[in-house]
């Protein structure tokens, strides 16, 4: 499909399946031997290497050409899913003895971004499973939960975290969504909306009051089985990431065991600032995987296009545009790296986190613009990806905090230092 308008146009722009390789992760291999635990943020190991290299053949070869399919019927085919499982990218931090792939956060980080270059919406399919999902259940789960759920999500069930709600979404704990304790069990009662890949999900974490007088100090994190209930309401029409499903839940007297609550009463509210903190940087990889997608698919064109008899790309109009850009994937890269390390080293992150993901958002909003303008007029049309790039990375500045409540963050650790 991407192809007819080029053909037309007498353009060879290049299939997407060969994007990959004019990524600036595909550098030579290093040829000295780092110091240890010093380098350059390209540094990686040799499973995260593994890890990217099999996200990339995975996102070209099965994926892309996919993509434009997925994004114009609005629902990611179910094969995907089948082969994000099948690979071993719906469990990549899960522990070998919850059937997961027992990678790092760094991998994890590396495939939701090389996902990105081919498609946000798979990406983020990803993004939530890995970095929300399961991350839940790793750090605050008790054993019977974890061995319960974690090989589940590794191998073949979905799962969505369910935290916004029509009343709550910056404010996410002014959240309505109750829960009351029975003799042995709970019953939970209201509505979520907004609620990432819940069209395909078969498990939920859930938060929700178990008391109002309390305030956020009643916010409990409940694990829910779709089988239990759980109805799926309205599925979003969307700007961008139409693929993924985003869509309101219902909540009618739901069973819960009474075991079904995750870590303590009361403490939901920290799983999910903490888990919302880490997950910023798995939106922050998507978003640079889509400027880099969207940069590798445009710049061959500009060294195939002629106009007033020379490539379009030598003009030094465009090469200070495209330098600019390329300059700022690479910061946007750096920003996103560091906050993966800092995190995986245990060191703080949260500052680091919320300005990779911010400024990600913001680097993936130019760089997908200057790409459809460099194109000229086939940049314009369905018949080409970029266009899809540049709508697909607008909710980068609206999930997982807006742009103000990153700036909010940043803010408040900054001037925690010069008070
Ligand atoms: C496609 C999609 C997928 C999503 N997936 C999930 C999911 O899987 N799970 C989930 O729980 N939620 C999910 N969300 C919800 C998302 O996290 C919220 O939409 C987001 O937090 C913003 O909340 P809101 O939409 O209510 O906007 P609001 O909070 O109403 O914000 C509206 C505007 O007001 C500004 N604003 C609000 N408060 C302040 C303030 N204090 N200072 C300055 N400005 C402020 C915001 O920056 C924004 O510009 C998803 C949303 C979308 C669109």
């Amino acid at each position: 499909m991407f192809s007819k308008t080029a053909h037309k146009l007498g353009l060879s722009l290049r299939p997407l399946s060969n994007a990959a390789k004019f990524s600036s992760f595909s550098r030579p291999a290093l040829n000295y031997e780092p110091l240890p635990g010093i380098g350059s943020l390209i540094n990686c190991t040799e499973e995260e290497a593994m890890m990217r290299e099999a996200a990339r053949k995975f996102a070209t070869t099965v994926i892309a050409p996919k993509v434009a399919q997925m994004d114009e019927n609005e629902v990611i085919d179910p094969e995907v899913f089948k082969g994000l499982f099948e690979q071993g990218f719906m469990g990549i931090e899960t522990p070998d003895k919850y059937n997961g792939t027992g990678a790092s956060f760094t991998s994890a980080i590396m495939v939701i971004e090389e996902l990105a270059k081919v498609d946000g919406s798979v990406s983020v399919a990803c993004d939530v499973q890995n970095t929300l999902v399961n991350t839940v259940f790793k750090k605050y789960a008790n054993e019977d939960l974890k061995q319960k759920f974690l090989p589940q999500l590794a191998e073949s069930k979905v799962g969505s975290f369910c935290l916004s709600e029509s009343g709550s979404g910056s404010d996410a704990f002014a959240l309505k969504t109750t829960a009351e304790k029975k003799s042995d069990h709970w019953v939970i009662n209201g509505g979520k909306m907004w609620i990432t890949n819940s069209g395909e999900a078969e498990i939920f974490l859930v938060f929700a009051n178990t008391d109002m007088s309390k305030g956020y100090k009643g916010i409990t994190c409940f694990v829910l089985e779709k089988s239990m209930g759980v109805k799926i309401l309205k599925k979003e029409k969307k700007l961008g990431i139409r693929a993924s499903s985003t869509c309101s839940i219902d909540f009618d007297n739901i069973k819960v065991p009474l075991e079904n609550v995750v870590g303590e009463v009361g403490k939901g509210y920290k799983i999910a600032i903490e888990i919302l903190n880490e997950g910023r940087i798995g939106i922050a990889a998507q978003m640079l995987g889509i400027a880099q997608g969207a940069f590798d698919y445009t710049l061959p064109y500009l060294f195939q296009r002629k106009q007033f008899g020379t490539e379009i790309g030598n003009f030094q109009g465009m090469q200070f545009q495209y330098a600019q850009i390329a300059m700022e994937i690479e910061a946007a890269r750096l920003l996103v790296y560091n906050a993966a390390r800092l995190k995986e080293e245990g060191r703080p992150f949260i500052k680091e986190a919320a300005m990779a993901k911010l400024y990600g958002s913001q680097v993936a909003e130019r760089a997908t613009s200057r790409c459809v303008e460099w194109l000229g007029g086939v940049g314009f049309t369905r018949d080409f990806p970029v266009e899809k790039f540049y709508r697909d990375c607008k909710i980068g500045s609206i999930y997982e905090g807006t742009t103000n409540i990153q700036l909010q963050t940043i803010a408040k650790q900054v001037s925690a230092l010069y008070k």
